[in-house]
């Protein structure tokens, strides 16, 4: 029997695993792999010497894979019309679309757990229920849990029966990379300049600012590394004598046990103040130091309360209620009980 061809449709998780799967069947050969974006697997698969063909999905985005270095073979129709079976490894519900052009090309298809369980002759499992697939043209395979949950059932059924199960399942959260379920174990980057620099220009036109940013997944506040050039050489006590001068800056010690940014969080909490809320922004004086002349420091943003005292300032403004910068400030920060520590 000649080597039954296979094409892989959505070359992510799933499909970048199965195409190396089906590679290594002796008795089938893998025709190639399609996908709508030259994702990163797509990319590393280049760098590896490309040993599976490339086929676009849509011609539209056909350029966005040469512009990534990724060699395309032909389009998806060129690929369905090279093969027997398609494994579709789209994400759930983008199979159901592909469906009508698999029936079309006369391929017949495998979908994976995301789709539902209609868009499939049989929901299949190899070792439970192999015979209801034979001679079928659609299949939907079971989801990564069940599929190891049924393997694991038929093997004790198969051998003494089983009557009947009760499970707890401790399910991931997301595989590795999925920023799109949030950010979980992950640090997401993003271009420069990030736009709190770019803001920060609008708001002072003649400070120079670019930076970068790095999402992680916290909650108890950003920390923002500072690198200053002053006009004129300033020294490491002078900064922190300008900072604790400040009402609106908390000067902290690292050796008074303000070691994170959830230290922070904690003390709030200990000052009874409502929700741990902080007016404040952080500075810990041992991480204020000199580059040259260029300071260095770190500062702790408490996001959930750090933009009211400015707010209320908006307020004195508008209407006006104040029109001196200090008397207006200096009440917002009277009537919510924040005041220099120097
Ligand atoms: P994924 O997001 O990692 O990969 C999907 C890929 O399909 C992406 O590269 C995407 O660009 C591509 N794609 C999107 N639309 C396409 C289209 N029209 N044509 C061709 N390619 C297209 O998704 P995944 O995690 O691999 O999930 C695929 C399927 O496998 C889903 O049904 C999912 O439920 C199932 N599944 C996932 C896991 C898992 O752990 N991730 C486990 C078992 C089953």
């Amino acid at each position: 029997m000649s080597k039954i061809r296979v094409a892989v449709v959505g070359y992510g998780t799933i499909g970048s695993r199965l195409a190396d799967g089906v590679a290594v069947q002796d008795d089938m050969e893998l025709v190639g792999v399609a996908d709508v974006a030259p994702n990163l697997s797509l990319r590393a698969l280049q760098e590896i010497g490309a040993p599976f063909k490339v086929f676009f999905v849509d011609e539209e985005k056909k350029d966005k894979f040469a512009a990534a270095g990724v060699q395309l073979a032909g389009s998806l129709d060129d690929l369905l019309s090279q093969v027997d079976v398609a494994l579709d490894a789209t994400p759930g519900g983008v199979g159901a679309r592909m469906k009508d052009l698999y029936s079309k090309h006369n391929v017949k298809a495998i979908f994976q757990g995301g789709e539902k369980d209609d868009i499939a002759d049989v929901f299949f499992h190899g070792y439970a229920n192999y015979e209801n697939g034979i001679g079928k043209d659609f299949l939907k395979l079971t989801s990564c849990n069940t599929t190891g949950l049924v393997r694991a059932v038929d093997a004790l059924d198969r051998v003494v029966g089983v009557e009947k199960v009760a499970i707890t399942i401790i399910r991931r959260v997301a595989d590795p990379g999925d920023t799109h379920r949030g950010l979980v174990d992950v640090l997401q980057v993003e271009k420069v300049p990030n736009h709190q620099c770019v803001d920060l220009m609008k708001i002072m036109p003649h400070v120079q600012a670019t930076g970068l940013l790095v999402h992680t997944p916290v909650t108890h506040g950003h920390i923002i590394n500072l690198l200053a050039t002053p006009k004129e050489p300033i020294g490491v006590e002078e900064v922190i004598s300008i900072f604790k001068q400040h009402p609106r800056i908390r000067v902290v010690k690292i050796s008074d046990g303000f070691d994170s940014n959830a230290a922070f969080f904690q003390y709030a909490r200990h000052l009874g103040a409502k929700r741990a809320d902080m007016y404040e922004i952080g500075v810990w004086e041992e991480c204020v130091g000199l580059s040259g002349n260029d300071v260095m420091f770190a500062i702790y943003i408490p996001q959930e309360a750090v933009v009211i005292p400015e707010t209320i300032d908006g307020i004195r403004a508008c209407v006006p209620m104040q029109t001196d910068r200090l008397e207006a400030v200096g009440l917002t920060n009277k009537y919510l009980r924040m005041q220099a520590r120097a």
